[in-house]
């Protein structure tokens, strides 16, 4: 008698501990965990009428009324078991192809399937209420109408799980597609079992193995929850994703309107107009410009947040960077009697190598601070180098004599969109630009820190370490001239020849009046199709092609115009309001020579202009 137990006693114990584990743990309330739940008890019940039907018999004898009711009562539970599997996979496969909330959907409002279902499984149960079948014992065979009875629905659930495999298994992964079909091979493989060896009672450990392999396969709490993760994150993803899209429209949107706010403000001569016109024209372009510092900050954080933000590493001139903002700061402070001083204590290197950008980006944010929050008095900005091997540590402090920072406010300096309330109600800003510096830094492996009196001044201390690509040390940088405003020696352009294309007629306006400066021949077309016969009779020196135009747009036009068969080999610039990280990168991909972002900074223009004219 217990040799023929062995099998159902081993497999009791062990689904006993699996419900132990399983109860334990934190459960999801998914339909399929429900009908899990349920499975995991049948098993239960299962083995222990499967294993009191073998002991009543060899008890009692074939003749008494007890083992044929636990014989019965096992039939019924594998048939009980056999549909809440077939619904169990039915439901787990569902959730894959649409959502948890649609299948929910699916199972209240598709009432009839439910009832269906319900229906089948009562005439199921009652029918094999009265079903015969005989036993005997040594060994315990079970035969009769009713085992056929049992094959009949287990081949028919196992046709009806096959199916529902084939058709949705597009949707699902191919390794959980795998791990269903092995459960119902297991499920079918126990009663081909059975058939060969009646004498020994598989069916019930095999239903108890099924169970298990759904427990390590789908039903572990564990792989639930890392499921759930997975599917936040996913959401999140795209969220995230969907923010970026936004922003990145927004600020095409923003910047396209500014660039003519910056660009006309810009090219109107002041120099004949009333003094109060000149004035106001000067406020627009400051307004203009604050705009597109808000827009860039707000880019900024973004890419930031992201992880996007990426260094493009390369020699630069520390001199040239300290010279260029020396202007920047003496014209910002022209109408406050600050005195801006440079002082340096060791040799710098000619050249760097290191995000240029980046580094010119976190001094301007110091300095302009410095700027802003500072009424009279000095701002002194102090460079300290240190050569060590082929590099070269570099300290920057920003001294002011400003309105200072409130001990109370420390900890707010660094956090996003947090702005001191210090009589500071007319500076603009976004609270934005420390906490982008200070990302900056960490990017380039350097820090920043502050010291303040309240009302006396604060110093800003940046260290950051580059390597050196030209080890020629300017002796004294401090004593540089500042570089002059390359604005005010534009090159002749009258021999070159310049075309723009661009769809908005506003931009066409602002990118012609900036040009017209340098005296070039300009032509105006405002689509890809215009350029594309444009190009076929004239020659140009030099193309700024927008991109976002209706019809053919910029990247099409210039795909067009490199495929002509009699060849073309005129530079062509993406001139554009898509600024975001890695915008550049993308269009010099796409065969374009040169990025000029909108609103046009007239610095990037000069020397765009220089490099594809070849001006010295
Ligand atoms: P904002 O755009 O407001 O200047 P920042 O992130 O650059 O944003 O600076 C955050 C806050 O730190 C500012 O609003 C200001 O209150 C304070 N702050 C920054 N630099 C200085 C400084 N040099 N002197 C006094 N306060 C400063």
């Amino acid at each position: 008698m217990y040799d023929t137990m062995k099998l159902e006693i081993c497999s009791l114990l062990y689904i006993i501990i699996l419900q132990c584990i399983y109860f334990v743990k934190r459960k999801y309330n998914f339909v399929e965990s429900k009908i899990y739940k349920v499975l995991l008890l049948l098993t239960t019940f299962l083995l222990v009428s499967d294993i009191s039907a073998i002991y009543f018999s060899y008890k009692y004898g074939i003749d008494n009324i007890i083992p044929p009711i636990f014989i019965r009562i096992y039939f019924i539970s594998l048939i009980i078991w056999s549909m809440l599997y077939l619904a169990y996979i039915l439901v787990n496969k569902l959730k894959d192809k649409n959502n948890y909330d649609s299948i929910i959907s699916l199972i209240k409002n598709k009432k009839i399937l439910t009832s269906i279902y319900i229906l089948t499984l009562i005439t199921l149960i009652i029918v094999s209420l009265f079903i015969p079948f005989n036993y005997s014992l040594s060994p315990f065979v079970i035969e009769g109408d009713m085992l056929l009875y049992i094959y009949i629905i287990a081949t028919i659930t196992t046709m009806i799980l096959l199916l529902s495999l084939v058709i949705n298994s597009k949707h699902i992964t191919i390794e959980k597609n795998f791990m269903v079909l092995i459960s119902i091979l297991l499920y079918f493989a126990s009663f081909i079992l059975q058939a060969t060896i009646p004498s020994t009672p598989i069916i019930s450990s095999a239903f108890c193995l099924v169970t298990i392999f759904i427990y390590f396969t789908f039903e572990n709490p564990d792989l639930k929850y890392i499921d759930e993760l997975n599917d936040l994150r996913n959401k999140a993803e795209s969220a995230n994703n969907a923010k970026t899209d936004f922003l990145a429209s927004v600020s095409h949107e923003i910047r396209t309107p500014l660039n003519a706010i910056i660009g006309l403000s810009e090219s109107i001569p002041t120099d004949e107009l009333p003094a109060s016109i000149a004035e106001d024209i000067k406020n627009i372009n400051g307004a203009g410009n604050i705009l597109l510092e808000i827009v860039n900050n707000i880019l900024d954080i973004t890419k930031v947040e992201e992880g996007k933000m990426t260094l493009n590493n390369s020699p630069y001139s520390l001199a040239d960077i300290i010279s260029e903002l020396t202007s920047l700061v003496n014209v910002t402070i022209s109408e406050k009697p600050i005195k801006f001083i440079v002082e340096s204590k060791g040799n710098i290197p000619s050249k760097l190598i290191g995000d240029e950008v980046k580094v010119h980006q976190v001094l301007l944010n110091i300095l302009s601070n410095a700027c802003k929050y500072t009424k009279k008095g000095t701002i002194t900005l102090s460079i300290d180098s240190r050569i060590n091997g082929n590099k070269c540590n570099l300290t920057f402090k920003v001294i002011d004599t400003g309105i200072g920072i409130k001990k109370s406010d420390y900890d707010k300096i660094f956090q996003k969109f947090e702005r001191l309330d210090q009589g500071q109600k007319n500076i603009e800003g976004t609270g934005l630009g420390l906490v982008i510096t200070k990302e900056l830094l960490n990017l380039m492996g350097g820090k920043i820190s502050f010291e303040s009196v309240y009302q006396q001044g604060t110093t800003f201390t940046i260290n950051f370490e580059q390597e050196i690509a030209d080890r020629t040390l300017i002796t004294n940088i401090a004593a540089l001239e500042p570089k002059k405003n390359i604005l005010d020696e534009h090159f002749d352009g009258s021999q070159y020849n310049i075309l723009l294309v661009d769809d908005n007629l506003l931009n066409l306006k602002v990118a012609e009046k900036i040009l017209k400066s340098y005296n070039f021949k300009i032509t105006v077309a405002k689509s890809g199709l215009e350029c594309l016969n444009l190009t076929k009779n004239n020659k140009y020196d030099l193309i700024f092609l927008d991109h976002m135009m209706p019809e053919m747009d910029g990247i099409q036009t210039l795909y067009n115009l490199k495929n002509r068969a009699s060849g073309f080999d005129t530079p062509v610039v993406v001139l554009t309001a898509n600024a975001i990280e890695g915008s550049k990168e993308k269009y010099l991909k796409e065969g374009f020579k040169d990025y000029l972002s909108k609103p046009i900074s007239q610095k990037e223009l000069d020397r765009i202009l220089r490099e594809q004219l070849h001006i010295e």
